[in-house]
């Protein structure tokens, strides 16, 4: 069979540990084999990170920004137990936040459904991505302690001048007091980062906040993403079949448990924070989640949304085999292989990305699986529990 040609590189970012064994094996069992794949490569690994000051990052992000797609291996965000094992010159950024930040994206994670797999919430038939702002509000917040008698007051400043708006007289009691914000530039991008992955997916996008409550703060949010949709992408909607609902958040959580899924529901920092865990646990397994950041001019980046896997890590360092699930990392892969394909129009490298992910549904429907998920599994098929490499070459049989 004559390999599946590609024209231009997918931006290729190495990571630590497990998951750094695990795409070598994927890119060898899995995709070598059919795909002439060409890749424009960067080795995240702590190493490489210490070894250029962690430029490796910087240059990698600055690479996707140019060639459009990349897809990424998990990596060690290092803390002061990981400055010491690899003898770091410094305590590195976390390459997520780094490339975050320079991609200027937000993130999409969905759960990969299986038959088999039951989500706690039997209703939940199709996927619910979580679309999580990754910008401001509690997490930039500045917080004080006011003494009883004292008082807390907030003071504006702009070029209309200055305006001072009392929050609380602690006359009774002392208290807490919290500071924070957002900025229309983050909050338009977000918007538009989600209206575009809405179109897409072609699912119906979800948004939500307190507008009833927070009149002018999150009232601002509820507004941007009226307006945007108003002027650029009513009309794309109309024509995609979908829609755009905006409620409060009290009702979207009551509404998405009575769901059959299959919506995208875009969250607040701290609301996406909560939820996307709630929605992770409900449907199994944070290795059964697929994740893409996604840039308002349209790049995309795709990962895993779990770690490293350290625990398996040391075992295999120790020489023993583990049983570590590849599934996200494969479809990280097929991600971002298939969003090639449709910018560079070739239909066999989008159609190898759809068979790789069906095959990897079907090894297990059919009852072979990681030991994570044998534990989960609920199906009519005899279960048969595999080593990682031999999971990747039974898919393979599949493929
Ligand atoms: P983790 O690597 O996600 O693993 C936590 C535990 O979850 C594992 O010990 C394992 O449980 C289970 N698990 C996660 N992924 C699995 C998989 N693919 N197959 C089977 N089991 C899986 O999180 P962590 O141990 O907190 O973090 C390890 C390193 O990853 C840290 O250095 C952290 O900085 C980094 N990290 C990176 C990213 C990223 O790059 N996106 C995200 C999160 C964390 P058992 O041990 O019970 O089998
Ligand atoms: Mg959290």
């Amino acid at each position: 069979m004559a390999k599946i040609k590609m024209v231009t590189p997918i931006v290729e970012m190495d990571g630590d540990e497990m998951t750094r064994i695990i795409w070598k094996w994927i890119k060898d069992i899995l995709i070598l084999p059919y795909v002439d794949l060409k890749t424009i490569y960067f080795d995240l690994g702590l190493q490489n990170r210490e070894a250029t000051k962690d430029q490796v990052t910087i240059d990698s992000a600055n690479a996707a920004n140019e060639y459009g797609v990349a897809v990424k291996c998990a990596t060690i965000t290092p803390n002061a137990q990981r400055v010491q094992e690899y003898n770091l010159s410094t305590m590195w950024k976390s390459p997520n936040g780094t490339i975050r930040a320079i991609m200027d994206g937000t993130v999409f994670r969905a759960p990969i459904m299986v038959k088999g797999i039951v989500p706690y919430i039997p209703t939940w038939e199709k996927p619910i991505v979580i679309a999580r702002h990754a910008y401001g509000d509690i997490y930039k917040d500045v917080e004080g302690y006011v003494k009883k008698g004292g008082k807390a007051k907030l003071l504006l400043e702009d070029e209309d001048g200055q305006r001072e708006i009392e929050i609380f007289d602690f006359k009774k009691s002392g208290g807490v007091v919290m500071g924070m914000h957002n900025v229309d530039a983050s909050i338009s991008s977000f918007a538009r980062a989600c209206f575009n992955y809405a179109l897409d997916t072609k699912k119906d996008l979800w948004f939500n906040a307190k507008d009833t409550i927070s009149k002018t703060y999150d009232h601002r949010f509820k507004d941007i993403f009226n307006e945007i949709y108003e002027n650029e992408y009513k009309a794309k909607f109309e024509e995609a079949g979908i829609t755009y609902f905006y409620t409060l958040i009290d009702d979207a959580v009551a509404r998405i448990v009575r769901s059959n899924g299959g919506m995208i529901w875009a969250c607040k920092n701290y609301d996406g924070d909560v939820m996307s865990d709630m929605v992770a646990t409900a449907f199994g397994s944070l290795a059964m989640m697929s994740s893409v950041l996604v840039s308002p001019t349209g790049k995309y980046e795709y990962e895993a949304a779990h770690g490293t896997v350290t625990r398996h890590y040391y075992k295999y360092l120790k020489g023993e085999q583990t049983s570590t699930n590849p599934v996200a990392t494969i479809y990280a892969w097929s991600g971002a292989l298939r969003k090639r394909g449709e910018f560079d129009n070739l239909p066999e490298l989008q159609a190898f990305a759809d068979k790789l992910e069906k095959a990897t549904i079907q090894t297990i429907e059919d009852g072979y699986m990681t030991g994570d998920l044998a534990a989960l599994y609920k199906g009519e098929n005899e279960v048969h529990k595999l080593l990682t490499e031999d999971f990747l070459k039974k898919i393979a049989e599949k493929l």
